[in-house]
């Protein structure tokens, strides 16, 4: 989508020589009056691409590409619009205005905001919850398991209490409902009270490539059904964009990455030195995975 004005645009190019720009990119010699080099858009020996000064504009007769200035850039630089017009902005010294988001776009980026806030805020608050003497049955899961100490700690396993506790402490640190219930992890029970959505859970903080928790999984420790909880979508996070540990991953030298079924997994492997693992998250299409893997990767 183009976000400037059309007058804005042409004043851009008015102000800059499409010979001196491509000049940077490819060797021009003048003939006539235009001027010609070899075509950075195909292989060849005998130069067919000319630029006409006058025009303003690049034309390739073998190749058939052709263009104005900012064309040229985009193809070249393998950009956008935007982005090839900005670079143009610059070199014609001309500021570009700052681009008004609307006051929904606004709203909504705030309470993104605020999302990211809650789940960092939530996911120190079930780790520290971890070590109180009320997360005996956490406590004995993740000894049963072998999980040590650095392990909890990176991952930053956590325990959801009871009732509405993560509720009580977000409101006490200041939180509105709205955000709150935007991040869902509090719900509205039947009686219309708020409610946190995990109890009682062994708790996985789900993280971004930036490290940010996006979401939570968690695991029930006694007959609770399901056994595995993970968040919906929220304005933070989809389930089909997201692997579990990518973050970690993400930062290994390897050029391959391992990937298991569940968090429990992930993490085994990760205690033992094997870094370049990440978990599906449930309901994730393995299209969508395998797209997330390749915009990291590639
Ligand atoms: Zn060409």
């Amino acid at each position: 989508m183009v976000r400037y004005e059309s007058g804005l645009i042409e004043e851009i190019k008015a102000n800059v020589n499409i010979v001196d720009i491509i000049s940077q990119y490819v060797v021009l010699k003048r003939k006539g009056r235009n001027y010609f080099g070899l075509c950075p858009f195909h292989n060849e020996k005998s130069p067919s691409f000319s630029v006409s000064e006058n025009k303003q504009i690049f034309h390739c007769f073998g190749c058939g590409a052709g263009g104005d200035a900012l064309l040229f850039i985009q193809k070249i630089e393998n950009i956008s619009f935007n982005e090839a017009l900005e670079i143009l902005a610059e070199k014609a010294n001309i500021t570009l205005p700052k681009i008004e988001t609307s006051k929904e776009e606004q709203e909504k980026l705030h309470i993104q905001e605020k999302v990211y806030q809650i789940n960092e805020f939530a996911a120190n608050y079930f780790h520290k919850n971890l070590y109180n003497s009320s997360a005996k049955p956490a406590q004995e899961y993740v000894k049963k398991r072998k999980l040590n100490n650095a392990t909890l700690q990176n991952f930053q396993i956590g325990y959801s209490g009871n009732f509405d506790d993560l509720y009580q402490e977000l409101k006490k640190n200041g939180f509105q409902d709205q955000e709150i219930f935007e991040s869902k992890l509090v719900i509205r029970s039947k009686n219309g009270k708020p409610s946190d959505a995990f109890k009682r859970r062994l708790m996985f903080p789900i993280k971004d490539v930036k490290d940010r928790v996006i979401a939570f999984g968690g695991r029930a420790l006694d007959d609770s059904k399901p056994k595995y909880i993970n968040s919906p979508d929220t304005v933070c996070y989809s389930k089909g964009r997201n692997l579990y540990g990518l973050n970690i991953a993400k930062k290994t030298d390897k050029d391959f990455i391992i990937m298991v079924e569940g968090y429990m997994d992930a993490i085994s492997l990760h205690q033992r030195g094997i870094n370049n693992v990440v978990a599906s998250l449930r309901n994730s299409s393995y299209r969508e995975t395998v797209k997330t893997i390749k915009k990291i990767y590639i």
